[in-house]
């Protein structure tokens, strides 16, 4: 076996082992792989392991990854978007992550119009109201849910979170604690049956399952180490 398809075994255990632990399918989990930085090559490898669901955060990578890749993959984009690079990334991926204000929001929406597609999306949130994050905040999504839930053409299926950088596991389950919870309460509100929790990365997507996750976005612990391709980041 390659140390590719090693890893990924590894981490679809683990997915599986943590799962089990809280109670639910891990059918009911999905494994995004975060193939940011990667070349499509490293990317084929993980294909050949009969993954076809990968996460990009950069739509430059988008454009020229996905062309190269057979058109079967499923890519869901978990960066940062610009205004001007919606129609650009649109029809390359069927689910973004990363929507972090309504203005993004209603372009993605307006976009979707003029492509005549309906992507799937997740609101990101900056639970812990850190300074200079991308996300909404959590009073500014309580405020705009209701006029985001008009929009026609995305269908919003959850909320995303990145975590604050900590060592301290702890805090980290705070966040996601945070993030069911709004997921929750949102719900309740709008009488929608709102799923989704996009959250957990390489260092702690055993914990986000146990709070609930729906998507984890793993990249190093299936890809390695970026940091040899640092310069790209
Ligand atoms: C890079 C990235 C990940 C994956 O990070 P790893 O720590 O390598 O698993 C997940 N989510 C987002 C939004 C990312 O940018």
């Amino acid at each position: 076996m390659s140390n590719i398809a090693q890893l990924y075994e590894s981490v679809k255990d683990r997915v599986a082992a943590a799962a089990q632990k809280s109670g639910r399918d891990a059918q009911d989990i999905e494994l995004i792989a975060v193939s940011k930085t990667w070349p499509a090559q490293t990317v084929a490898e993980l294909i050949e392991c009969g993954h076809d669901l990968f996460g990009e955060n950069r739509v430059q990578e988008v454009v020229t990854k996905v062309p190269a890749l057979p058109a079967r993959l499923r890519w869901h984009f978990i960066g940062h978007l610009q205004q001007n690079k919606v129609r650009k990334v649109l029809p390359l991926v069927e689910t973004i992550h990363s929507v972090d204000s309504s203005e993004i929001a209603r372009r993605i929406d307006f976009i979707a119009a003029d492509l005549g597609l309906f992507p799937k999306v997740y609101l990101q949130v900056n639970t812990a109201g850190e300074a200079g994050k991308f996300g909404f905040p959590v009073d500014t999504i309580r405020a705009e849910f209701d006029s985001l839930l008009q929009l026609e053409r995305i269908e919003i299926i959850g909320l995303m979170l990145i975590p604050p950088l900590t060592t301290e596991p702890s805090l980290t389950r705070r966040e996601f604690v945070a993030l069911r919870e709004l997921r929750d309460e949102l719900a309740d509100h709008s009488g929608l049956p709102l799923q989704g929790l996009s959250m957990g990365m390489s260092n702690d997507y055993e914990m986000a399952i146990e709070e609930g996750a729906t998507a984890v976005r793993v990249g190093s612990s299936i890809f390695g180490d970026r940091k040899a391709w640092k310069s790209k980041e």
